[in-house]
């Protein structure tokens, strides 16, 4: 089945539209680095779209009806947007869903202490990385540093130009020789992830002279004393902003394409909707993808259901069933990056189920490991119904597998969102160095992704 090269389609006035849409995504992925700073970016753009917080209709008692924007801020690492259909939400919602977390390196709860003169942090690393891949690069600490007395000190260091960055030392060529040989998983150990954040000693002080200066610097910066790092959440990233790739600058560079590639253009089809659309539309965003779904803001928490809920009894007053049947008889893309065909390892892929860049936004019917396992397999009928609207809209989609049989394997949220037994594919852009510091997608891949969405938030149907 031939898939031509999605650039071919585009006309001038098309390929500014392609252009444009990057541009606003390269700032919402450089606004944020964090899933909290992709949320905090989430609202302003959906205030600015006049969407209203659902809390706030809920605390006043109000009523929402067919056309009603709102948007929910859950715990302010989860945001659910919604525009009330005009038919009965218990003819199910067209849903985006996509995760906010990226692969990082997270400081430790007491992580700070001198080593001959240099000050660390010290780090567990989130999500599947490789290691050997974070070490000697200009990283970035952005994050919140919560204290005792319920104020929260927001951190974002390492971004901007004057800004210093922090590093994680890897060993010198002319020592490696046996690190050279040691497994890839090995080279640098979890315990090895030490950040360097200072190397200059506080005046007077008798012992840890770096520590205390450092400890210094944090108090007057921020007014923080050692015992704040216990309820911080600080995140290690790389530092700087997304970079167009190639002569043509038909790709983008960046940190946490996985998956704000796929949130981005998710929630902007909502944001850009207009009218009051038949079906209730939802994007939802979420954290703790990347390691498995858990806690109350991964996408195995209630927060999805009872938001519903409040949503149902604000549009029609509660009733059980009505939620019930609102999230069975949803359809849903569950949209999270696939694994970008790179003839550098062609070894992994099968080549006629591989996404290809450039081909466009990507369907998998199933993820999973071995025998599909752990994986939402896609109802026939539902893609069917995705082929029809995909084609209608002509946008440029192609199907693909996490590569080769038995290779590998992953997950994402679809078997979750599937628990309630909507129909729901996994859905999304292509990405080469998938968790990797540096990310690349293609522009045209972006752009396809969100005709995608648009279409399927006005194509789809209860069955
Ligand atoms: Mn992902
Ligand atoms: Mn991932």
């Amino acid at each position: 089945m031939y898939k031509k090269n999605a650039w071919e389609q585009y006309d001038e006035a098309e390929l500014a539209k392609v252009e444009a849409f990057a541009a606003k995504y390269k700032a919402y992925l450089d606004a944020g680095k964090t899933e909290r700073e992709c949320v905090t970016e989430a609202v302003k753009l959906a205030e600015a779209e006049g969407f209203i917080d659902l809390d706030k209709v809920i605390r006043e008692g109000g009523k929402l009806q067919a056309g009603d924007r709102v948007y929910r801020n859950w715990m302010g690492k989860d945001i659910m947007l919604f525009i009330v259909g005009s038919k009965p939400m218990q003819e199910g919602m067209n849903i985006l869903g996509a995760h906010i977390d990226s692969p990082r390196i997270d400081v430790k709860q007491n992580p700070l202490y001198e080593e001959e003169g240099l000050a660390y942090l010290d780090t567990h690393y989130y999500g599947g990385i490789k290691k050997y891949q974070w070490v000697a690069i200009p990283l970035a600490l952005h994050g919140v540093v919560c204290k005792k007395d319920g104020s929260t000190v927001t951190i974002a260091i390492g971004e901007d130009e004057s800004d210093p960055v922090f590093y994680i030392s890897d060993l010198l060529i002319h020592l490696a020789a046996d690190q050279m040989t040691t497994p890839a998983s090995k080279v640098i150990e979890g315990e090895a992830l030490n950040l360097i954040v200072g190397s200059q000693p506080l005046k007077g002080e008798e012992k840890e002279t770096v520590k205390a200066n450092v400890l210094k610097l944090l108090k007057d910066k921020y007014d923080i004393e050692e015992e704040d790092f216990l309820s911080a959440e600080l995140e290690i990233v790389p530092a700087g902003k997304s970079r167009d790739v190639g002569f043509d600058r038909a790709l983008i560079a960046g940190y946490g394409h996985d998956d704000r590639v796929c949130s981005y253009p998710s929630m902007a089809a909502v944001l850009d909707y207009e009218g009051t659309p038949e079906y209730t539309l939802c994007a939802v965003l979420t954290d703790k993808e990347e390691i498995g779904s858990v806690g109350a803001t991964g996408m195995g928490a209630k927060y999805f259901e009872n938001t519903v809920a409040e949503l149902y009894n604000c549009v029609h007053g509660y009733c059980a069933l009505g939620v019930t049947r609102t999230l069975q008889n949803s359809r849903m893309l569950s949209s999270d990056v696939s694994a970008g065909y790179d003839p550098n390892f062609a070894g992994v892929f099968e080549k006629k189920n591989a996404a290809i860049l450039g081909r466009g936004v990507c369907f998998n019917k199933f993820t999973g490991r071995g025998g599909k396992g752990g994986s939402n397999d896609a109802n026939a009928e539902f893609i069917a119904q995705v082929r029809a609207i995909m084609d209608d809209a002509n946008v440029d989609w192609q199907t693909a597998e996490l590569g080769k049989v038995d290779v590998g394997g992953g997950g994402t949220i679809a078997y979750i969102c599937a628990n309630y037994g909507m129909n729901c594919i996994d859905c999304g852009i292509a990405v080469l160095s998938m968790h990797a510091p540096w990310e690349m997608i293609s522009k045209a891949d972006l752009y396809e992704g969100y005709k995608c969405y648009c279409a399927f938030l006005k194509g789809a149907k209860a069955f």
